[in-house]
């Protein structure tokens, strides 16, 4: 009788064109973060969350600096994800460092992201809480598909997916979401919304953040 077939996982996916984000994750963040400069995080009624952030063309130290920071400031905030309008720069990149829903760790970046359209048989929703460092010490459920691809660059400009299943789904999907100028508050109904910006404004954020005029 035949052996199973050994299914090598990794190597499936980067045939794929899936970027491997969980091999060597501690040591990649700690990197990143240690490079960069924690910088305070915009709140929602910042213009610079509210519109689609401009496009990454240049591929350039500048870039890999502000991918840096966006760790720093990420680890700053106790954050699985960070848009980089979420201090201050108009530049469609995310960083993430987030556990799926078997507890793998992933950390990467990605520019110019684009999610995938689903199946309609993967479109399985999960309505857990979701919170934004954006809208500080607020949570609301929100129903989105538990499984997401998004495509996009690497930090020099070379073609990536990124997938995700449970809470990282729900993060790629979010911090894409940023990108485009909506926040997770946008997609709830007018009552949730309120909640959540009465929550907002009943606490004190936990780290800093950029005061609206
Ligand atoms: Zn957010």
């Amino acid at each position: 009788m035949a052996q199973q077939p050994v299914f090598d996982h990794n190597e499936e996916r980067a045939a794929e064109g899936f970027v491997d984000d969980v091999t060597g994750a501690d040591e990649r963040e700690k990197a990143h973060r240690e490079r960069g400069t924690s910088r305070p995080i915009t709140v929602v009624g910042n213009p610079v969350l509210h519109k689609e952030c401009k496009d990454v063309t240049e591929f350039d130290d500048k870039l890999a600096q502000l991918i840096d920071d966006m760790f720093a400031s990420q680890r700053t905030a106790e954050g699985v994800g960070l848009a980089a309008n979420q201090i201050g720069v108009d530049l469609k990149v995310f960083v993430y460092d987030c556990l799926d829903d078997e507890g793998v760790r992933h950390v990467g970046a990605v520019c110019n992201p684009v999610l995938e359209d689903l199946p309609v048989e993967r479109r399985v929703l999960d309505d857990s809480n979701e919170g934004c460092l954006s809208v500080p010490g607020a949570y609301a459920e929100l129903a989105r598909p538990d499984y997401a691809v998004v495509s996009g660059q690497d930090a020099e400009g070379n073609p990536i997916k990124v997938a995700g299943t449970g809470y990282f789904a729900r993060c790629l999907q979010h911090e894409t979401d940023h990108l485009y100028g909506y926040l997770y508050i946008d997609r709830l109904s007018k009552r949730d919304r309120k909640d959540a910006l009465k929550q907002m404004a009943e606490r004190e954020p936990r780290y800093p953040v950029v005061a609206n005029d």
